[in-house]
């Protein structure tokens, strides 16, 4: 069996990370867990997890620990019964506690973690890249635009699917502010977690994203 290999994306909000994240899925073929699609799924299936997540989504808030940690629990079992080469976890953990309860899944489910990528970008480039972003309100499809980086040719209308676009609550400049300012306080003590186990890889993401792509592809082979 080929060996695993089980990948965190770690990065601000706006750092690129998802849109690398599912590039390289796609190209390493490994599955890409998005903690924040988790999360809209679970709310948009009212799940009893999604119902509690919705009021910290709508008001900019994280997620707590305990229902992130249930949701990612259920899907990494679903996963490795599929006999799988590895996964990209990306918006997970967020903080020492997720952390350390990732560290215990990985433990009981013998997994074992190869690199966490750390992808850096200054303040203003993340307030701006967040509140240019507009999603596709086609759940299925979930093409991301950004008026800035990715324009989509007719405006408000998704290049994939036609659908309409929309501006997620929490990414207006005012919740992406209070977003990074949580961020920092609560994950930023992350990275000194993951650098003093060695697994910790700095990557520039104010650098253009397909340069972003290659240097990562160049670090995982
Ligand atoms: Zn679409």
């Amino acid at each position: 069996m080929q060996k695993q290999v089980n990948i965190i994306f770690f990065g601000a909000p706006g750092a690129g990370k998802g849109t690398q994240a599912k590039k390289i899925s796609h190209e390493l073929k490994l599955p890409h867990i998005d903690t924040g699609s988790l999360i809209r799924e679970a709310i948009a299936n009212k799940t009893e997890l999604g119902t509690k997540a919705q009021q910290f989504v709508e008001s900019g808030k994280l997620v707590p620990d305990q229902l992130v940690i249930d949701l990612i629990r259920e899907k990494l079992i679903v996963l490795k019964d599929k006999n799988f080469n590895g996964f990209i976890l990306d918006g997970f953990p967020r903080t020492i506690l997720q952390a350390n309860a990732l560290k215990s899944l990985l433990e009981e489910l013998k997994l074992d973690l190869a690199y966490v990528l750390n992808i850096q970008s200054p303040e203003n480039i993340l307030v701006k890249r967040l509140s240019s972003r507009r999603l596709c309100s086609n759940k299925s499809c979930g093409a991301i635009f950004n008026l800035v980086t990715r324009k989509p040719k007719e405006e408000n209308k998704c290049d994939v699917c036609g659908s309409p676009l929309y501006q997620r609550k929490d990414d207006t400049e005012e919740a992406a502010k209070e977003r990074l300012n949580e961020y920092h306080n609560k994950t930023a003590p992350l990275e000194k977690y993951y650098r003093d186990q060695n697994k910790l890889i700095d990557i520039d993401g104010a650098k253009e994203p397909e340069e972003v792509y290659n240097k990562i592809i160049k670090i995982l082979s």
